[in-house]
C-alpha cells in the first residue's frame, strides 16, 4: 500500500507553494488508495508560533486535505504526535552512526567551516564534548543516485552539495535530515513528495539512510516538484516563507494552488481540468 506524508514546519504560515504541495500528495495517495500521514515538523523550539501550527489544521480543513494518520489539532499535535516525544529515537540512529566512526563533535563557528578552517575530525573531540554541535564525515566522491519520479535518475556528487552537514546541533537537538528521516522509517512511508529545494537533503538522507541499512528507505518512491514562484518570479521556498505575513494571513486561494499543480505536471491532469476543490481535481487526474 501507498503510504505517503505531507510534514509542514510550523515555523511560519504555510504558503501556497506549499499546499499545491501537499495536494499533489493527497492526490496520489488517493488515487492508490493509500494512506497519508499529517506529520508536524516541531523541532525548532525557538522558531515554533502556536498560531503557525493553528494555521495548518485550518488550511488542510479549507482545502479538503484529509488524511488517515497524525494530530487533528495542535493540542493533539502536543501531546501525542510531536517530534518533541521522539527525541529518544532519533538519539538511537544518532548513535549508532557515532557507534559506527561516521560522526564527529564540532566546536567550529559557521565562518570557520566556510572557509575550511574546522580539523575537528582528525582530532576525535570527545563525543560529549560542551558547546560541540555533531557532524557527519562524508567520503571524498560519495555519489548518490536514484530515479525519481519527476526528474527521472538523479545523480548528486554528496560532498559538492553537504559540506560537513550537521547531524545533531550544540543545544542537543537532531537536525532535520535525521528527525525526518528517522519519522519516515518508523511511520512506514514508502513515497515521499517535496520539493527541489531538497534534492540535497534526499541525497543526504539516502547516504545515512544506507549507513544505517534503513532498507525501507533506501526503497521509498521519490518525486521532487518545482518550487513556486512569487508574483515577482522568484522561488518561494518553505525555509524562507512570506516575511511580509506577519499577521495571521487569509486561508489561501485553492484555485491558484491547483493551477499551480497542473502547471506543474501538466501531463498528469486532462487538458480540460476546471477543478475548484482537490476532489475535483481528483477526477481530472490521469
Ligand atoms: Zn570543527
Amino acid at each position: 500500500m501507498l503510504r505517503s506524508r505531507i510534514a509542514p514546519t510550523p515555523s511560519g504560515f504555510l504558503h501556497e507553494g506549499n499546499i499545491a504541495a501537499f495536494l499533489y500528495t493527497w492526490l496520489l495517495v488517493q488515487k492508490a488508495n493509500g494512506e497519508l500521514l499529517l506529520r508536524i515538523d516541531d523541532l525548532d523550539n525557538e522558531r515554533f508560533r502556536e498560531a503557525y501550527l493553528n494555521y495548518i489544521f485550518e488550511v488542510l480543513q479549507a482545502t479538503g486535505i484529509s488524511y488517515q494518520t497524525g494530530p487533528t489539532n495542535a493540542q493533539e499535535c502536543h501531546t501525542q504526535w510531536s517530534q518533541q516525544l521522539r527525541l529518544p529515537m532519533y538519539e538511537i540512529y544518532l548513535q549508532q552512526l557515532w557507534q559506527t566512526g561516521h560522526l564527529y563533535a564540532c566546536t567550529c563557528s559557521r565562518q570557520q567551516i566556510a572557509k575550511h578552517q574546522c580539523k575537528c575530525f582528525q582530532q576525535k573531540l570527545p563525543q560529549h564534548t560542551p558547546q560541540a554541535a555533531w557532524r557527519l564525515h562524508i567520503p571524498d566522491n560519495t555519489n548518490i543516485q536514484w530515479h525519481d519520479e519527476a526528474l527521472s535518475n538523479v545523480s548528486i556528487q554528496l560532498n559538492e552539495v553537504q559540506h560537513a552537514p550537521i547531524v545533531k546541533r550544540s543545544n542537543g537537538l537532531p537536525a532535520y535530515h535525521i528527525a525526518s528521516l528517522a519519522d519516515d522509517v518508523h511511520f512506514g512511508i514508502n513515497c515521499i513528495v517535496r520539493g527541489e529545494d531538497l534534492l540535497s537533503s534526499t541525497a543526504l538522507q539516502l547516504h545515512i539512510a544506507s549507513l544505517l541499512q534503513l532498507d525501507a528507505f533506501l526503497q521509498c518512491r521519490f518525486l521532487h516538484h518545482p518550487l513556486m514562484q512569487s508574483e515577482t518570479g522568484e522561488k518561494i521556498s518553505k525555509s524562507a516563507g512570506d516575511a511580509h505575513l506577519q499577521m495571521h494571513p487569509p486561508l489561501p486561494d485553492i484555485r491558484r494552488c491547483i493551477q499551480q499543480l497542473v502547471q506543474w505536471f501538466p501531463q498528469q491532469f486532462d487538458n480540460n481540468a476546471t477543478a475548484n476543490t482537490a476532489a475535483d481535481l481528483l477526477n481530472y487526474m490521469l
